[in-house]
């Protein structure tokens, strides 16, 4: 059970300081981090480095002395003093905006019927925020706890998770880590990631360019295809597109060929739903036989594997008991030296070891005439069965809101894979989950298909329920706190 006396003074000072929260968020969102190349003293490009000093500004800010690790790319503060330590963890670091944003620009966070609407809002500067925050409230406060809590902010979560791993190898870590980047209640685990590159053996001969993407986990959602002249080619391509918005098709003064598709993007973690434009691409060039045998037959294994994000083209599927099902999507495509390129983003569960995945993948891919090469992987893992947090945290969100969701395994990563005694939660909380736009005021906004999540155009963070987040998370630590004393 919450704490009722603390939690009226957590609401009333959550209450004091929205605006100025709110305010804070929105200074760290407009700053663009994306990565980038590398320059001395920012590893992960010239904005992440922005980010982590915004990041210790907020800390210094709030009054706390902020120490920031430019080169391991995160930055921390503490309050209190003790043998056992709470952590906090955020990252400042966004993935790439995408096309189409509807309501703003994605670095200009814009405040519409109880959303925040910007890049890296939800994902995950409301981390660093609530991170901050926590700080600041118990200082105020002068809730009773024992522990030492320590805000971290990391730069390099999106692509790679070095800044985590520097963490880990160079600091003390926290007894407990509580990693506000996923969902509520709490993550008993996480897929394990496999990032794989394959390429075909064999150069296309028409087709010049055939490329898009955003990054490896987000699902390609939109394609461009660049053909050598081919009047045949494209009379049975307009035939096939005719009347369909989804592709688009023109011809250069000198015949060459330019087609764009149109599929529907979404989180290589779960792709239910979604539509790889490249597969789409290469479904309809396979069925038109002007274009070239060779090309069509390169095209037929996109066709083939890419299509189904669960693996099923391939044969990698798999289910695992406590994960439930593989998954494996497809994020960047590009020619290179007249060789089709392309991404797999992969994520499977404990019973499926990454070595005997990585043979399947190579056996797989080798048969159609593609070589893997890169692939790299991180193991699936579950927290420890008898750790009392997951609990204490489900109970937290169920007391607060009323109602008791289980905590559940993870597709996507977080920091708490590097952490140990790590738990992600949410930065979301509201009576009926953390989903969005299940918080349903009357005037709530509805997002088109695939706009308003994560990693998605408008990407979007519910303000009541990142405020209740913030209490519920403050009322872990209150709890974490006991355990850690007995
Ligand atoms: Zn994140």
């Amino acid at each position: 059970m919450i704490n009722p006396a603390y939690d009226a003074q957590i609401r009333t000072w959550i209450d004091a300081h929205r605006d100025e929260i709110l305010e804070e968020l929105m200074t760290l969102m407009r700053v663009p981090s994306i990565r980038s190349e590398p320059l001395p003293g920012a590893p992960f490009g010239a904005e992440c480095r922005r980010a982590l000093e915004a990041s210790a500004q907020l800390f210094e800010k709030l009054g706390f002395a902020a120490r920031t690790e430019y080169d391991r790319g995160y930055t921390l503060a503490t309050y209190g003093e003790s043998e056992k330590t709470i952590g906090l963890f955020g990252h400042a670091d966004v993935v790439p905006v995408g096309d189409g944003w509807i309501y703003t620009e994605p670095f200009t966070p814009l405040v519409k019927n109880g959303y925040l609407i910007g890049r890296g809002g939800a994902d995950d500067k409301a981390g660093v925020v609530i991170a901050a925050y926590v700080l600041a409230m118990f200082r105020d406060l002068g809730l009773p706890v024992k522990s030492r809590l320590l805000a971290c902010a990391g730069s390099n979560e999106e692509t790679g998770m070095n800044d985590i791993q520097a963490f880990v190898a160079n600091e003390a870590c926290p007894d407990i880590a509580i990693v506000p980047d996923g969902d509520f209640p709490c993550s008993l685990g996480e897929k394990g990631k496999l990032i794989m590159w394959a390429e075909s053996d064999t150069p296309f001969t028409a087709i010049r360019s055939f490329g898009g993407g955003l990054s490896t986990n987000v699902v390609l959602g939109e394609v461009d295809v660049t053909i050598a002249p081919n009047a045949a080619l494209e009379a049975q391509l307009r035939e096939k597109i005719a009347g369909d918005s989804d592709y688009t098709l023109t011809a250069a003064e000198d015949g060459t060929l330019h087609l764009h598709v149109k599929g529907l993007s979404g989180h290589a973690s779960w792709p239910v739903g979604t539509v790889n434009a490249g597969a789409k691409a290469a479904a309809l060039l396979c069925e038109c036989d002007a274009l070239p045998e060779s090309d069509r037959a390169i095209l037929a294994t996109v066709r083939d594997y890419v299509t189904d994000p669960f693996g099923t083209g391939s044969g990698i599927a798999h289910e695992d008991p406590r994960f439930g099902r593989l998954s494996a999507a497809n994020g960047l495509m590009e020619v290179k030296d007249g060789k089709l390129r392309l991404s797999m983003d992969t994520r499977y569960g404990t019973t499926m070891p990454s070595e005997e995945l990585k043979n399947k993948l190579r056996t797989v891919w080798g048969s159609r005439g593609w070589s893997l090469p890169s692939l790299e992987s991180r193991e699936a893992f579950h927290v420890d069965d008898n750790s009392p947090v997951p609990e204490l945290i489900r109970t937290i969100c169920a007391d607060i809101t009323g109602v008791d969701r289980p905590c559940f395994r993870m597709s996507g990563g977080t920091y708490s894979h590097y952490l140990p005694n790590g738990f992600s939660c949410g930065v979301s909380l509201t009576a009926k989950g953390a989903t969005l736009g299940e918080a349903a005021g009357s005037d709530a906004l509805t997002f088109p298909e695939g706009h308003g999540s994560v990693h998605q155009p408008d990407e979007s963070l519910e303000i009541e329920g990142f405020f209740t987040a913030l209490r519920a998370i403050a009322h872990t630590v209150l709890q974490c706190d006991e355990l850690l004393q007995n």
